[in-house]
């Protein structure tokens, strides 16, 4: 099996589909403009399928769709189609801000998706349009109602200070409502979060705290496998999970990379470099060139950036605006969160 310097295989890959997207989340993407790919330098859905087949190869059984918006995509059902078809692959997923859902997901269902995970950080109006500066919390509701109960559905709930803390036993509950696992997130000094401060981060102690003071004991369920999520049990039986990536990293099981929309393959989400596959794909490598690189790229994985990030004495935003003006794959939006 394929592993990197620390021992870590290679299985799951999140492959942004596009860096457009219809909302400004506050922790995402605050600035006003931002300098987008080159729409000829998108990989075609041919070409993502090419490349999936080489990961596939290497080890990779776990897919993520996701961006950007992935449902800004066009024709998004056909690239799960021809994924599905493959039979490789344990699961196809998507990460989604809901906001097409409505339209786009029962179709995504028919081609063979496996699962959903839609971004949700508050169940109130006012507070959704000033987060994700769109006023249009209704679109996201209709859209979970369009794939509510359907297998194993998440909700990822960036828990920001000051802003939603107060709404996490309301999310857990909505949750239920619709047959979703609610997974809360600490919000990260990556990419485009250029504004972040560690005063704004709600880490899991605190969030467990909030939940167990309205709605009671919570029990820890073992881990089994190497997900970034910890998973907690009600004394009602609802399940929820928090993912602490800022003040308990997972990078020593981390097994996951992406894969820009414009082909450029990145193995860590802090990583400042990745390799690009698009320009020797185009220039007509053969299947064995692609493996090979994928292969040199993954052996001499190192990274391990929260963990970096957690031991800085002193620890702002990773990045600025204008590093992300001279990179745009520096940006969660292009590389995919
Ligand atoms: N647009 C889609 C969405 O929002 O679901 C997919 C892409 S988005 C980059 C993927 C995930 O990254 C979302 O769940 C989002 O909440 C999360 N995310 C973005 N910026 C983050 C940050 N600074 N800290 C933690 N999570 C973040
Ligand atoms: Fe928000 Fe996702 Fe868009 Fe980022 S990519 S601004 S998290 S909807
Ligand atoms: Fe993996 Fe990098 Fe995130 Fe650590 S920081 S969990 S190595 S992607």
């Amino acid at each position: 099996m394929l592993a990197d310097i620390l021992e870590r295989p290679l299985r799951n890959l999140r492959l942004s589909v596009t860096d457009r997207c219809n909302l400004r989340c506050t922790y995402c993407m605050p600035e006003e403009d931002y300098i987008w790919l080159q729409r000829d330098d998108l990989l075609s859905f041919e070409e993502i399928c090419t490349l999936v087949d080489v990961f596939v190869a290497q080890g990779v059984d776990k897919l993520r769709l996701t961006g950007g918006e992935p449902l800004l995509r066009r024709d998004l059902p056909a690239l799960v189609s021809s994924l599905a078809a493959r039979g490789d692959l344990r699961e196809i997923a998507l990460t989604t801000n809901g906001l097409r859902l409505a339209a786009e997901g029962p179709g995504l269902l028919a081609s063979g998706l496996d699962r959903f995970t839609v971004s949700l950080d508050t169940l109130r109006p006012d507070r959704f349009k000033v987060l994700t500066r769109r006023d249009d919390l209704r679109s996201v509701l209709a859209g979970l109602r369009a794939v509510a109960h359907s297998p194993r559905l998440k909700l990822n709930t960036v828990v920001l200070r000051g802003v939603n803390e107060d709404e996490l036993c309301d999310l857990i509950r909505f949750g239920c409502d619709i047959g979703a696992e609610v997974r809360f997130i600490e919000y990260m000094d990556v990419g485009g979060a250029n504004r972040w401060s560690p005063e704004e981060v709600v880490g899991r102690e605190r969030i467990l705290e909030l939940v167990s003071t309205e709605l009671g004991a919570i029990e820890a369920i073992a881990p089994d496998g190497p997900a970034p999520a910890a998973r907690y049990r009600l004394s009602d039986g609802t399940v929820f999970g928090i993912v602490a990536s800022v003040s308990a990293p997972f990078c020593s099981s981390c097994d996951r990379s992406r894969l820009t929309a414009d082909g450029q393959w990145f193995r860590c989400l802090y990583a400042l470099e990745g390799t690009d596959l698009r320009g020797p794909l185009r220039a007509g490598a053969s299947r064995a060139q692609l493996e090979a690189l994928i292969l040199a790229g993954w052996k001499s994985r190192a990274d391990r950036g929260a963990e970096e990030r957690k031991a800085l004495a002193r620890r702002d935003a990773a990045l600025t605006a204008e590093s992300g003006r001279d990179d745009p794959h520096l940006e969660m939006h292009t590389r995919g969160g």
